[in-house]
């Protein structure tokens, strides 16, 4: 039966001590079957959860064993439909995209259903009122009970999390099999902000992902599924000789919700939990890398464990626990070049969101390295062989990390802040073999290192070998383009928030930015000239060498300073970090017009067809899907769609915004940075803020829908796809005081509603083109009507690129 096979694709269980009595129940949830004794035939009994529909049509539904005395799972084989159809037209849209139709609407032969809801109150109720009597059925015994078997681990931790609770957040959870859509999840969640969901394992090439068709909140609006808060952690981190990492926090959190008694915790599944002691000197018991639902481990990482309290929460309430824990996070890159991984989940927190808060982090390593860790540092000192630091927040911080190396540093002063370059003194293995050898074309590998790819190797010439560059050599002038950067970034987004930065390699074709501390790939620490003669392409070079030190320098502010608060909102300060850079870049070399070519390679990015041909990158999906748009069909859509189209949004704001007869024509480009930043300082910026605040400071040029709402820009270029592509025809007639210009300007590839403010400018060679004014567009066809004093011979369409539209 495929439906077991595929859900129940196990994560290694770890062993536990047993005897608690959280323990035992689990296990005994583990291992409920089918009761022979309730297996009923059922026609018509239909079971609806928000926009989900579930009818039995024809079959056998069985009733798991209850669970000391209530009844918490069954299962169905027989003839069922499953409906479910989202109101917002992004879901709808997204459904289609993975099932070629806008809802789901589908037969399936067999479902696993699991829940804390009512549901056994309503198949308890059919059941009476349709009179159904009990049948024997072995059958449906030995078809299921192997299947429960395995798929019950995936919901006893969160069937256990409601028992537990005195404010249970139920949830409805169906695993279904149909011969048009194979093995799928529909399930409605309480303790999920967005709780309907539905979607399905998918491997495509080798890899495995979660295709999440849809997730929305339910009507009644989202969930508040968070339990506490991060009010203050102390962290001692052990580094080993070998690189193992021995940990001790000491976390205070705040209860937001009463009654609980499991608390999740995010930390890397590489570090093993080893005790959770409460201020009493108390060991609580906890479960870690148990089996979790499919979704929760694809979309999210099986990095999670749960403490299991005595005392249910109150809100409000303060808790302090110590967890000890170890593991390996780090590895070694060669030559003295190390990677840090797991740099959000190398401590327990309680959320993946941004809860700024302070932090005190002891580290001890081996003496010989060089470590960098976010905060101040107060001191540093010898202990044998080890070396023992001490930092400590002095600004409030969403997230702690550390790097790890042999380094060489330089440092400069950017007014009142400190910025320290630290670079590795040799290149790690996969980057000095690249130099050791013959010149190709590197292409990022994995995290860990480059490849360079088959043709590079055979068009590689003969016997060019180069000597490798030294990291250590460019740090000079990092540090000064650094510490430039950073100053003229303040006149965009005011003061930085830390007074000191730390800038270190990361062996992996990416970049990273934690508050006071960025993560540079090793590549950014080869100069652009070795990297041409090693034959890194251009787009790569300049990414690496150019964009990626002052994007991560942006997020200091769009990110450590105000931070998304979901998925949905990621693009935000990806965009606008990205468009700072671009800006700085563009400032430093006017004559390069950096931000013109950028945004013109991100069009051609997003106009670029999928490799199937059906699509363009850009029809994807939209900017809030965030990283929903990795999926099977598209591995690196977030990546894909996010940075350019993200970019392109900020880049039409600011141009909507722009006051081009001002002394400063930005001004009210930069107002908004200014005030979103003081807003949400030290805070998360959803995307509702960003929306009110526009609406705060448009001008009514901007107001397209008279509503006084950016709304109409919002629903257009975030929250779905479309480029429009614009063409205009036009005759030009001799009036009394000079000429009119009579035509229509076109829109395709958007939908008709579609609004833009498109200008239009007119051109007589030689000269450059002159503004006649701007259309409205409404529908596909606008005519429009300007006067000039002199006969045009062309009408150009947006020469400045203020919008983003499809290239002819
Ligand atoms: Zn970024």
């Amino acid at each position: 039966m495929g439906l077991g096979v595929c859900l129940a694709a196990a994560v290694a269980q770890a062993s536990h001590p047993s005897g608690s009595p959280e323990r035992k129940l689990y296990d005994e949830l583990n291992a409920l079957r089918v009761d022979r004794t309730r297996i009923y035939h059922v026609r018509q009994f239909a079971l609806r959860r928000d926009a989900v529909r579930l009818v039995f049509e024809d079959g056998t539904l069985g009733l798991l064993e209850p669970f000391h005395g209530r009844v918490l799972g069954a299962v169905f084989s027989g003839s069922a439909r499953v409906l479910a159809t989202p109101r917002d037209p992004a879901e709808k849209r997204s459904i289609s995209r993975f099932l070629g139709a806008p809802l789901v609407d589908t037969p399936v032969s067999k479902v696993y259903l699991r829940f804390t809801d009512g549901t056994a109150g309503e198949i308890e109720a059919f059941l009476r009122s349709s009179a159904a009597r009990p049948v024997d059925d072995p059958e449906l015994l030995s078809d299921w009970n192997p299947v429960v078997g395995t798929l019950n681990p995936s919901s006893s931790l969160r069937t256990l999390r409601d028992l537990d609770s005195s404010n249970p957040l139920p949830f409805f959870q169906l695993a279904l099999s149909g011969s048009q859509h194979g093995v799928f999840e529909v399930s409605v969640d309480d303790r999920r902000w967005e709780q309907v969901l539905m979607g399905q394992v998918k491997y495509r090439e080798g890899g495995r992902y979660y295709d999440l068709w849809a997730m929305f909140p339910r009507s009644e609006g989202p969930g508040q599924p968070e339990i506490a808060a991060p009010v203050r952690y102390s962290i001692d981190t052990t580094v080993q000789d070998d690189l193992a990492l021995r940990g001790r926090a000491r976390i205070v959190l705040r209860a937001v919700r009463d009654g609980e008694h499991i608390v999740p915790l995010i930390l890397s599944r590489e570090l093993h939990v080893l005790s959770v002691t409460d201020t009493t000197g108390r060991q609580l018991d906890f479960f870690q890398n148990e089996d979790l639902s499919e979704q929760e481990i694809l979309r999210r990482g099986n990095d999670v464990f749960f403490v299991v309290l005595p005392e249910a929460t109150r809100a409000g309430q303060e808790m302090q626990w110590d967890v000890e824990y170890g593991g390996s996070v780090i590895s070694a890159a060669g030559n003295q070049v190390f990677y840090v991984g797991e740099r959000g989940a190398w401590y327990p927190r309680p959320n993946d969101s941004a809860d700024f808060c302070s932090f005190d982090l002891t580290f001890r390593w081996p003496k010989k390295l060089d470590l960098v860790a976010t905060g101040k540092k107060t001191e540093e000192h010898e202990e044998g062989e080890w070396r023992v630091g001490h930092w400590i927040s002095d600004a409030p911080l969403s997230i702690a990390g550390f790097n790890l190396g042999n380094y060489t540093q330089a440092s400069v002063d950017a007014g009142p802040v400190h910025v320290t370059v630290n670079a590795n003194q040799q290149l790690e293995d996969a980057l000095y073999g690249l130099f050791r050898s013959r010149p190709g074309i590197v292409a990022p590998y994995g995290p860990l290192g480059w490849r360079r790819t088959e043709e590079a190797w055979q068009a590689a010439s003969l016997n060019a070998s180069i000597s490798p560059p030294q990291p250590a050599a460019v740090i000079g002038h990092l540090a000064t383009d650094i510490g430039d950067a950073l100053s003229s970034m303040e006149q965009w987004n005011g003061a930085f928030p830390f007074a000191r930065l730390e800038v270190s390699p990361l062996p992996a074709a990416m970049g990273q930015s934690w508050p006071g501390l960025i993560y540079l790939s090793t590549l950014t620490f080869v100069p652009k000239e070795a990297q041409q003669r090693a034959g890194v392409e251009p787009r790569a070079r300049f990414s690496f060498s150019d964009l990626m030190p002052f994007h991560e320098l942006a997020h200091q502010w769009w990110g450590n300073l105000a931070q998304f608060s979901s998925y949905r909102d990621e693009w935000i300060v990806e965009g606008l970090a990205n468009y700072i850079a671009l800006l700085y870049l563009d400032a430093r070399q006017p004559s390069d017009h950096i931000l013109a070519q950028t945004l013109e390679e991100y069009r051609g990015d997003l106009q670029a067809k999928l490799p199937d041909g059906s699509q363009t990158v850009d029809q994807i999906g939209p900017l809030a899907l965030g990283q929903r748009l990795d999926s099977s069909l598209t591995p690196k859509g977030y990546r894909r769609v996010v940075y350019p189209k993200g970019t392109w949004v900020v880049h039409m704001l600011r141009m909507m915004l722009q006051d081009p007869g001002a002394k400063d024509p930005d001004v009210r480009f930069r107002g908004l940075l200014h005030s979103l930043l003081e807003e949400h300082r030290f805070n998360t910026l959803p995307e509702a803020d960003l929306r009110q605040e526009l609406a705060r400071i448009m001008t009514p040029e901007m107001d397209l829908e008279a509503m006084h709402s950016m709304d109409w820009f919002f629903d257009q270029w975030v929250h779905a796809t479309g480029i429009p592509r614009y063409s205009a025809d036009f005759k030009v007639t001799q009036g009394a005081k000079g000429y009119v210009i009579q035509g229509m300007l076109r829109q395709a590839d958007v939908p008709e509603t579609f609004l833009a403010r498109v200008p239009l400018y007119r051109t007589k060679s030689p000269g450059k083109p002159v503004l006649l004014g701007w259309v409205v567009t409404s529908g596909e066809e606008t005519p429009f009507r300007f006067s000039s004093p002199v006969k045009p011979d062309h009408i150009v369409i947006d020469p400045g690129h203020t919008l983003l539209a499809a290239r002819e």
